[in-house]
């Protein structure tokens, strides 16, 4: 089932740390890395380290294509799906990684070269202090790129305590750059010139667009369905909140009804 890169050494050094990253056929590389880069990989430690400052980055529309790429991007994915995507290894579709070709393109990591990573490494910390200075030092900055009303939800899937408690309520989807957010959370909005209040009711890693979120059911390359089939266990808060550096999505109260793109929420 793994496929590693069996032209590759046994161990790998980590460009960031000098650890050694293991290469073998029970644990492949693409396994075993935080991140591949253009001449090499990262272990999970560096790659985490650097995620406030490269995070993932979703351009296309085809989060769920199956292609065979050996040595490329599985890991992130992988990690991220066996994380946040609940696969279910019975069934041969889910428990295959999602497109290799497809984490590259989303993974910024993925265009750095081995002899960037010391200086990028040193480089994070006064990244993170010029991002919380930036918003009067906040000590948790969410990077809104997404944002949509939540759609309707069948009683069925979604519940109706949820149909209640979420009418009119907003989602965003975004970037974590830094701290981290969770349900319950009275969140900053930076809208413009305007600041406001907002409480976070639910917070959820993802791997792609909000759509996908909002509508399991939806189809690519066809109209967006009028009616949600999401389901009640993924509109339950992710434990430990979503953390920095990573993709998700948070609900919000109807007071960010007016919430954009380009928008930022800030805590403490
Ligand atoms: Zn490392």
């Amino acid at each position: 089932m793994a496929v590693g890169n069996e032209k590759a050494p046994k161990e790998i050094i980590c460009p960031g740390c000098g650890d050694v990253i293991k290469n073998t056929a029970f644990n492949p590389i693409t396994d075993t890395c935080g991140a591949m880069l253009q001449d090499g990989w990262l272990c999970p430690e560096c790659a985490y380290r650097l995620r406030p400052k490269y995070p993932m980055h979703y351009t296309d529309d085809e989060p769920a294509t199956l292609e065979k790429a050996p040595d490329a991007g599985r890991p992130i994915l992988t990690m991220l799906r066996n994380d946040f995507l609940y696969a279910d290894p019975l069934d041969p579709v889910d428990s295959t990684a999602f497109s290799y070709t497809g984490a590259l393109r989303s993974d910024p990591l993925a265009k750095l070269r081995s002899e960037q990573i010391e200086d990028e490494l040193a480089s994070i910390d006064a990244y993170k202090q010029e991002v919380s200075k930036r918003f009067g030092g906040a000590k948790n900055v969410f990077e809104v790129l997404e944002v949509a009303p939540m759609p309707k939800l069948k009683p069925f899937c979604a519940g109706l305590p949820n149909i209640k408690r979420l009418k009119g309520t907003i989602a965003i989807a975004g970037n974590v750059r830094l701290g981290a957010f969770a349900a319950g959370d009275i969140v900053t909005v930076h809208h413009g010139s305007m600041r406001y209040s907002a409480k976070v009711l639910i917070n959820r890693a993802t791997t792609g667009f909000l759509r996908w979120w909002m509508f399991p059911n939806a189809i690519i390359g066809k109209p967006l369905p009028t009616v949600s089939t999401i389901d009640s266990s993924d509109l339950i808060p992710e434990k430990g909140g979503l953390t920095e550096g990573w993709h998700g999505v948070l609900v919000l109260s109807p007071e960010a009804s007016d919430i954009a793109p380009g928008d930022v929420l800030t805590l403490g």
